[in-house]
């Protein structure tokens, strides 16, 4: 059966957003792909091989299972899981050479035991605590574990030293965010005297790494940027003025698209779909789209939302139900059944883009991309049919 919309992934579009963010940082700095949350909505096992063939070797993601999805799309990366993982699942990362973040002392037990049991070190990243108080080791915590560390080296490969920022993409948290640096390198010292030396440094997402250079040591984890969005306007303004020209360097990779379903007419005075928010106030001509909030078309864009048909910018009317919206084509008698509805993406030298989209939905974009159902089918559109 076909699904009621498709979304597509611009591979060209992704090898822009990589070849300008990697410029950017230089090759002495490793790229982390960060793919948790489905790939920003993406699809893990549609986004991983189309970026492994753009060169990515590196993937982040927050969970067990989201590692198996990555690892089961990827031909030779490494995958890193930074949030959670059961101590039942330790064994699997081990044998599988997948790596965890580490921030309290069961996990890093569980560790030990599994890289035992397996016969393989297990590749752990310390998070240390730094002032996002979420999680990482303070300061005793981690005094109790060196020994820990020292002694069985052989069984935990230290491949990482890891914080992450408290909102890096507003200048409102920049005090705390500079103190965070600062403790990070307090950190990395301090185990540097005990002589504890991990292989990389990593504390940077998006915002962090556009807007201080020094968070970016010899690793970041990107996220949003990778997918063609600004983790916020400051940080998009910030990047911009210091490039010199207005031009936005990244490009969208995803397009959410759709049919229209029906055509109809409606006469002067009558309400369109349910209730009474939206009255014909002229003889006009609707069309339905089978998209509603169940396949995370938001509610909050009723009366609100544009979508492309035929080249026009055309409003969303009345309630979005739960399966369909309606737009009003009374501008475009042309429009028919059948015809292609760009939710997000381009037609025609038009765009709707997630942010001005996110805004109206008073969601940010990271929640509406996450947001997007799995059973909508991911399609690819290779660099080569272009
Ligand atoms: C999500 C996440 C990132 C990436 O964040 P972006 O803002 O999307 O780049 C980096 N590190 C950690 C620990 C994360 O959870």
């Amino acid at each position: 059966m076909l699904a009621t919309s498709v979304i597509e992934l611009h591979q060209s579009a992704l090898k822009t957003n990589l070849d300008y963010l990697q410029g950017l940082f230089g090759p002495g700095v490793q790229y982390s792909s960060v793919v948790k949350g489905n790939a920003y909505g993406h699809g893990i096992s549609e986004f991983v091989p189309m970026a492994e063939e753009l060169g990515v070797r590196h993937f982040s993601v927050f969970s067990a299972d989201e590692a198996l999805e990555a690892l089961q799309a990827s031909q030779n990366s490494e995958i890193m899981i930074m949030g959670h993982i059961d101590n039942a699942e330790l064994e699997w990362a081990v044998s599988q050479g997948v790596s965890f973040f580490v921030f309290e002392r069961d996990r890093l037990e569980g560790a030990l035991a599994a890289a035992k049991k397996v016969g393989k070190p297990a590749k752990i990243h310390l998070e240390v605590e730094t002032g996002l108080n979420r999680t990482g080791f303070n300061q005793s915590e981690m005094e109790q574990v060196c020994p820990m560390l020292i002694r069985q080296a052989d069984h935990l490969a230290l491949e990482g030293l890891c914080t992450h920022y408290a909102g890096a993409e507003s200048v409102a948290n920049h005090v705390r965010v500079i103190k965070q640096i600062e403790r990070f390198e307090t950190w990395r010292q301090w185990l540097s005297s005990k002589n504890i030396q991990p292989r990389k440094l990593h504390t940077a997402c998006s915002a962090a790494a556009m807007s201080y250079p020094q968070s970016r040591m010899n690793m970041v984890r990107i996220g949003i940027l990778q997918y063609g969005f600004w983790p916020s306007r400051e940080t998009f303004i910030h990047c911009i003025r210091k490039n010199g020209d207005w031009q936005d360097p990244l490009k969208r990779v995803i397009s959410w698209k759709s049919r229209v379903m029906d055509v109809k007419e409606v006469h002067t005075g009558e309400f369109v779909g349910y209730g009474t928010t939206f009255m014909a106030s002229d003889h006009m001509k609707i069309a339905t789209v089978p998209v509603g909030y169940s396949h995370g078309y938001s509610r909050s864009l009723s009366n609100q939302g544009r979508v492309l048909i035929r080249g026009k910018r055309l409003a969303v009317i009345g309630m979005v139900n739960m399966n369909l919206l309606i737009v009003d084509v009374s501008e475009c008698a042309a429009v028919r059944k059948g015809d292609e509805v760009v939710l997000i993406g381009e037609q025609e030298g038009h765009q709707i883009s997630v942010s001005s989209f996110s805004e109206l939905s008073d969601q940010l974009n990271y929640e509406l991309l996450t947001r997007l159902p799995r059973n909508i089918p991911r399609k690819v559109i290779p660099m080569s049919s272009l």
